[in-house]
């Protein structure tokens, strides 16, 4: 089970923070006000009852809080954690305002407590609201999207997430998780790989169980591109929410995998050619307090455009990864047409018909692509758009340079 007191620390979060600045990468963003998520929100995914029980926990005593806990599994109530929560999915939401109209090109919400563990009518496993469930169903609701990819890359299992939308084919899951034959926390038979969805949703729902710890970059790479992104390119998703779990690195005592802090700047990258780049990662799990900033610099980096580095050391997958990944994509194979000949030996039937195309569609350009302020006396380069300090210039190009100046630091 997993030892929440001594974990699930504040210092994850001031850590992390901290090392946004010294890198200069906090600099390059625009801070996206928070805000508390309603009882509405919260009720997108959550029950009635559920939402009523947790509301009275500020004003519980600690004996009572300590009772009402031990209803649920590894979770632990502090008076001020219903706060806390309604500002981890609030906070969520905000990121997904900000993404679906244009203010920024994607984020990451780094938020406590963490949510993806959370279920309908029960807390579990430090999670108090489902933050990731809530925002997918919100983005959903407020701005009519059809489909919404979520990949959860933390080392545990996201069954909250699971349990709410596995008959759902509009939200296709993705969770990568130890599992080691399901010895490990949750511990549940429906984490495996085998677990695919249900009536509508059969085939939306991806479980890649890891059956020994010590999984390295090229373990998660080959999933990724032998599972993830041909199945997400089919699903075409509106936007993508990442369960943005820490506890997957190297170093972590929860998940002691070890792949390393990079390779979350290849994750985010290949995930940011999906939806038009519309991309919100919320941050999930995470404990080591030296891998978990380094991972979640790595990955804002990338969302600020930078390109990644040059991944070290990839010796292909291990046995053990591999076996994993073949049990998914056969799982699969009836759902998508790019596994449809997973498993399969054999020559493809090749087609005889003519072969007709559409014209790919006209790409746009955006109008403004960067901004920069030029020293004096420099003279504006071909193709480029001047400003005066003082000029009258049209307020939305202003507004739209500024998002730019903002998000690329020029
Ligand atoms: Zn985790």
């Amino acid at each position: 089970s997993l030892c929440f007191t001594s974990i699930e620390v504040p210092e994850r979060l001031t850590v992390s923070h901290e090392a946004l600045i010294k890198n200069g990468l906090a600099d390059r963003c625009v801070s996206v006000p928070v805000r508390e998520a309603t009882d509405a929100d919260i009720l997108l995914v959550h029950s009635e009852e559920y939402l009523e029980a947790v509301k009275k926990t500020p004003y519980m005593t600690l004996e009572d809080l300590k009772e009402f806990t031990l209803q649920y599994g590894d979770v632990y109530f502090h008076p001020n954690i219903y706060h806390c929560a309604k500002l981890a999915a609030g906070a969520a939401l905000q990121l997904v305002d900000s993404v679906m109209t244009g203010k920024v090109r994607n984020g990451m919400a780094l938020v406590r407590p963490p949510g993806h563990h959370s279920m309908s009518s029960a807390a579990n496993g430090f999670c108090v609201f489902n933050n990731v469930a809530i925002a997918a169903q919100y983005a959903k609701q407020k701005y009519g999207l059809k489909r919404v990819l979520i990949v959860d890359w933390d080392v545990h299992h996201g069954q909250g997430v699971q349990y709410c939308f596995e008959d759902d084919p509009s939200v296709l899951y993705f969770s990568w998780h130890r599992y080691e034959h399901q010895k490990f926390w949750p511990q549940l038979r429906e984490s495996d790989y085998d677990s695919v969805g249900k009536e509508k949703g059969a085939g939306f729902n991806i479980n890649v169980p890891w059956n020994k710890v010590g999984m390295k970059n090229s373990d998660y790479l080959s999933v990724f591109c032998h599972v993830l992104l041909p199945v997400a390119y089919e699903f075409c998703p509106d936007l993508v929410l990442v369960c943005a779990g820490f506890d997957s690195a190297i170093g972590d005592p929860e998940g002691e995998m070890c792949a390393s802090p990079d390779i979350f700047a290849h994750l985010t990258h290949l995930l940011m050619n999906l939806a038009g780049g519309k991309l919100c990662a919320v941050l999930e799990g995470g404990y080591n307090l030296t891998s978990l900033p380094q991972s979640v610099c790595q990955t804002v980096q990338t969302l600020l455009g930078d390109p990644a580095p040059r991944p070290a050391n990839l010796d292909g997958p291990c046995e053990s990864a591999l076996e994993s990944l073949h049990c998914v994509r056969s799982a699969h194979r009836q759902y998508w047409s790019c596994l449809k000949h997973a498993g399969i030996k054999g020559d493809e039937e090749k087609s005889q018909e003519e072969q007709v195309w559409p014209e790919p569609p006209k790409r746009v350009t955006p109008p403004i692509r960067a901004a920069l302020v030029l020293p004096n006396g420099v003279a504006c380069p071909d193709g480029c758009e001047s400003f005066g300090a003082s000029e009258d210039a049209d307020p939305v190009i202003v507004n739209k340079l500024r998002y730019v100046a903002a998000a690329c630091n020029a």
